[in-house]
């Protein structure tokens, strides 16, 4: 079977410097909030070219954190309304939720799947206070009308790069773009950690400082708590981790692309739609991912033919049961995407001749 991912094979090409790594950590006798954290943070504010980097627990935790320094420093307020697209992974939604804050779901560009800086525009009002803009599969929104019209509105923008280590559009990164973006190192995520992981990068030093106490339980300094905040620290192992894994990441992105370019190039079957790239943007390709009127058929030919693949995502957060408050709106273009979307193999150790398997497979297709 051709794997989806094989996080296996991606961590063993490194195995001899994470054992190291952790060894080292364990050696240390200090495993949270040491050298390694600060070390890998200011490795990754320098890979996305921005003043700051906090880590923190997980990639939920970085876009809840945020949103909760922006209401702890005055800039927002429960019941203000956050703009995200309603084909996002759940995450992004629940990160506003926890808030109290209510989101505005807007369907996505119907090529890119990306938010629509026009279906935004059609929904700003006077509660709107933030855009969250999803780097859906490893390609950045369209960020530059993005930031113009939130500059105009006077909006705050959170970029969801959980997707996006490394994207960039006209030379800017992923993570440089919002007032703040977060990040996860989920393992099977571009940048993965071994375990749980995540950061927000920045270049608001007032915003840095305040998520620097939240992630600590609201305290600057030791037995001294400013706010209610909450345990979500990026521990020393993982931080020593992706300190390693960080090095790896251009050669595994260009990789990724090889593969993109490739299925790109080969896939010449009419049922099986491609995915639109701009060619001015640096895409990561988290995903490859097609659409398919058929696509139930496809992926069982698929595995028949020994291609394994999954779904990202079957169900959009405003029909999930968690939302049953949304569960009545409709999103034509996010409900079709989500009934036509697959996604095929791709990963750092996916060889070519497997990529040449998964081309012949979907251009034999008998739909
Ligand atoms: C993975 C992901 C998250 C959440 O990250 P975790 O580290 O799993 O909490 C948020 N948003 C998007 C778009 C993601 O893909």
């Amino acid at each position: 079977m051709i794997p989806f991912l094989d996080i296996k094979s991606i961590n063993y090409q490194c195995r001899d410097e994470l054992v190291e790594a952790c060894a080292r950590v364990i050696d240390s006798g200090w495993y949270i909030a040491g050298k390694e954290l600060s070390a890998f943070e200011q490795a990754f504010a320098d890979y996305c070219d921005t003043e700051f980097c906090i880590g923190v627990a997980n990639g939920l935790d970085a876009l809840t954190l945020t949103l909760r320094a922006w209401k702890e420093l005055g800039s927002l307020n429960e019941g203000d309304e956050v703009i995200v697209p309603a084909n996002t992974y759940i995450a992004s939604v629940l990160a506003i939720t926890e808030n109290n804050l209510v989101p505005v779901f807007v369907e996505p560009n119907a090529e890119t799947f990306n938010l629509s800086p026009v279906a935004i525009e059609a929904v700003i009002g006077p509660k709107t206070r933030v855009i969250l803009p999803v780097h859906l599969y490893g390609q950045l929104a369209d960020m530059p009308t993005i930031l113009e019209m939130a500059e105009c509105h006077g909006l705050l923008v959170l970029e969801d790069a959980a997707q996006a280590h490394g994207a960039s559009l006209g030379g800017r990164k992923a993570g440089d773009w919002g007032h703040a973006a977060g990040f996860s190192f989920y393992p099977g995520k571009n940048l993965g950690a071994l375990g749980d992981a995540g950061a927000i990068t920045t270049n608001d030093a007032e915003l840095a400082e305040t998520l620097r106490a939240l992630r600590n339980y609201g305290s600057y300094e030791k037995y001294k708590n400013l706010y209610q905040g909450v345990n979500s620290r990026l521990d020393e192992i993982q931080a020593a981790m992706l300190r390693v894994k960080l090095t790896y990441l251009g050669q595994h992105t260009e990789h990724r692309r090889c593969i993109a370019k490739r299925y790109i190039e080969g896939v010449t079957n009419p049922v099986v739609q491609l995915p639109h790239c701009r060619n001015d943007e640096q895409h990561v390709w988290h995903l490859f991912v097609v659409r398919c009127a058929q696509r139930e058929a496809l992926q069982k030919q698929l595995k028949i033919a020994g291609v394994e693949t999954l779904i990202h995502y079957p169900v959009p957060p405003h029909k999930q049961s968690a939302y049953a408050l949304y569960n009545d709106l409709s999103f034509p273009i996010t409900e079709r995407i989500h009934r036509e979307v697959v996604s095929l193999p791709i990963g750092p150790t996916l060889l070519d001749h497997e990529v040449d398997s998964v081309i012949d497979a979907l251009n034999s297709l008998d739909l």
